[in-house]
């Protein structure tokens, strides 16, 4: 691993000093304009309920092809994904197994294991709550007691199997089951249009959705990318920069989707045991590692899990670091983060 400091088992470290060389935003990233010489192919699509943005060296008509299959890879998961559309989640939800579609086969297995490392703070099965609270709806509300308390039944990352033939078993068998997997799958379909591009012998670039970003190759201009964090009590600032090599940064924060009640804010990421949004200190969790999949659940795992268990889980697992942004506190920082973060090409 290049650039890569190891990580130590040391826990939690404070630090001030790395406001300066941490963090950016995802605005600039994508909007510097380029200095002179190589131009990219810029392209901008709205997938997965966000704006994403695709930025590939160098500009052809090669380039501008193996962006669209990207693209299209990529909506091709958002069609599988999300379960009022498919199928495959109805029939789970009335307790029966079902045909994994080919395309979430990945997506579904980087969520369970991801559920394992968390001890289940990230819980693919938490689709009937999610549906609960409604986040994805113009009005989202506060559930009930008794249907929280029923939809809390239905959840518990153990409740299923998947067999060698790729079926899906809710566990024990009539048990009716909730996949989410809106936790994972857009960091994996960010993977997904990266391999599509690197594929077609693309040299260098980005995929950004909304945020969950992951770079390949060196940037002609100036060889590394720029990755903003935002300011999660002024999102459209930053909070400083984050420079890296070929990876994948991605953010869970209790800005992104959230309503408020009685000057409360309610927000998306919800803890497993309770079925509420998760109110810990965290602010936003960034992971920043090779997979975008890996990095989009692994932030929501950190958020769940708080400061001090978040960290050390991000600490304990090899080749990834992260920032958590905690109320009232200094940045807490894996000890990776400060220099340039680099990965290993394969
Ligand atoms: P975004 O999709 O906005 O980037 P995240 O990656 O942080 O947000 O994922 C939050 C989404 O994941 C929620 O909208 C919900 O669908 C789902 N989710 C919420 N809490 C959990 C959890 N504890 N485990 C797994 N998925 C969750
Ligand atoms: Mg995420």
């Amino acid at each position: 691993m290049s650039n890569f400091r190891p990580s130590r088992p040391s826990g939690i470290k404070r630090c001030r000093t790395i406001l300066a060389t941490v963090l950016i935003g995802t605005l600039i990233l994508t909007s510097v304009a380029c200095k002179k010489g190589i131009q990219p192919t810029r392209e901008t699509r709205f997938i997965m309920g966000t704006l994403v943005e695709i930025v590939a060296y160098p500009s052809s008509e090669t380039t501008r092809a193996a962006v669209n299959r990207a693209f299209e890879r990529m909506e091709e998961i958002e069609d599988q994904a999300y379960p009022d559309r498919s199928e495959f989640f109805l029939s789970l939800r009335e307790g029966k197994p079902s045909a994994l579609p080919e395309v979430l086969a990945r997506v579904l297995d980087k969520a369970l294991s991801v559920a394992s490392e968390s001890e289940g703070a990230f819980d693919p099965t938490l689709g009937r709550v999610v549906s609960l609270w409604g986040f994805d709806r113009n009005e989202p509300g506060i559930p009930a007691d008794e249907d929280l308390a029923a939809a809390l039944r239905t959840v518990g990352y153990r409740r299923l199997s998947v067999d060698s033939d790729g079926v899906v078993r809710p566990t024990p068998p009539g048990n009716p089951l909730w996949l989410e997997l809106g936790g994972v799958a857009k960091g994996y379909a960010v993977d997904v249009a990266v391999a599509e591009l690197t594929e077609s012998g693309i040299q260098a670039g980005i995929v950004n959705a909304g945020g969950d970003l992951r770079s390949f190759g060196v940037r002609p201009d100036r060889g590394f990318w720029r990755i903003g964090i935002q300011d999660p009590d002024d999102p459209q600032g930053m909070l400083g920069v984050l420079e890296v090599d070929e990876g994948s940064v991605a953010t869970s924060g209790d800005y992104e989707r959230y309503f408020e009640k009685d000057g409360i804010r309610f927000h998306h990421i919800l803890d497993p045991t309770s079925g509420l949004p998760v109110r810990n200190g965290i602010r936003s969790a960034t992971v920043i590692t090779r997979e975008c999949g890996l990095a989009d659940a692994l932030a929501t795992a950190a958020f769940v899990m708080g400061p001090e268990k978040g960290l050390a889980l991000l600490e304990r697992l090899e080749g990834v670091e992260g920032i958590l942004v905690v109320d009232g506190e200094d940045l807490l920082t894996t000890s990776g983060v400060g220099g340039r973060i680099g990965f290993d090409r394969r």
